[in-house]
């Protein structure tokens, strides 16, 4: 580029852009008197965008249908958002939807069983105090393990069908699924 077509020589050139037909036709900001692509960066933008709107209205359109480049950077903000927000947007979604109750019954020993529960953390129930109200209802032993369960001694999963909505009221019977038997 000859030194003489350098109208604005304290603007930082950065080099070709891709998807730039050159030469461009440089337009300049009636507002802020800068060419309309720094426009973003004056602080009055929104001035700027009054006057495009009026004046330049083909490249007011290009700033607020996508193919702008301050569009661009509010999709690259959505997906910084949706990433940053991921692992709270699962928190509140099993929050929201559990993903219901699950109980089997095992064999142990010649004639006794065992229950099951699995999934009662997603209805925000404290898996001990769950635990010690089974202990106390069914008069059994009964505890609460590292991966969520409850083991409940006895084949208890009939009196399960009632007894969980009578205490915990957020879950729905229906909700509540029986794996039957587990060898
Ligand atoms: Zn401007």
């Amino acid at each position: 580029m000859a030194s003489a077509d350098v109208e604005k020589p304290f603007l930082e050139y950065s080099g070709p852009k891709d998807g730039v037909t050159y030469p461009i036709q440089v337009l300049y900001c009636g507002e802020c008197t800068m060419p309309i692509e720094y426009c973003e960066y004056y602080p009055n933008y929104e001035k700027c965008k009054e006057w495009l709107e009026r004046h330049l209205p083909q490249e007011f359109q290009k700033l607020t249908t996508g193919d702008g480049d301050g569009e661009k950077d509010d999709a690259d903000d959505k997906k910084k958002r949706q990433t940053r927000g991921g692992k709270g947007m699962l928190k509140a979604k099993k929050k929201a939807e559990p993903k219901g109750i699950k109980m089997w019954t095992q064999s142990r020993g010649k004639k006794k069983k065992i229950t099951t529960l699995v999934g009662l953390a997603d209805y925000d129930i404290d898996l001990k105090v769950a635990s010690k109200f089974f202990a106390n209802k069914f008069s059994c032993g009964a505890s609460a393990n590292d991966s969520g369960e409850i083991v409940i001694q006895g084949d208890v999963k009939d009196d399960l069908f009632d007894i969980l909505p009578e205490k915990w009221p957020q879950i729905d019977e229906d909700s509540i699924n029986d794996l039957g038997d587990k060898k």
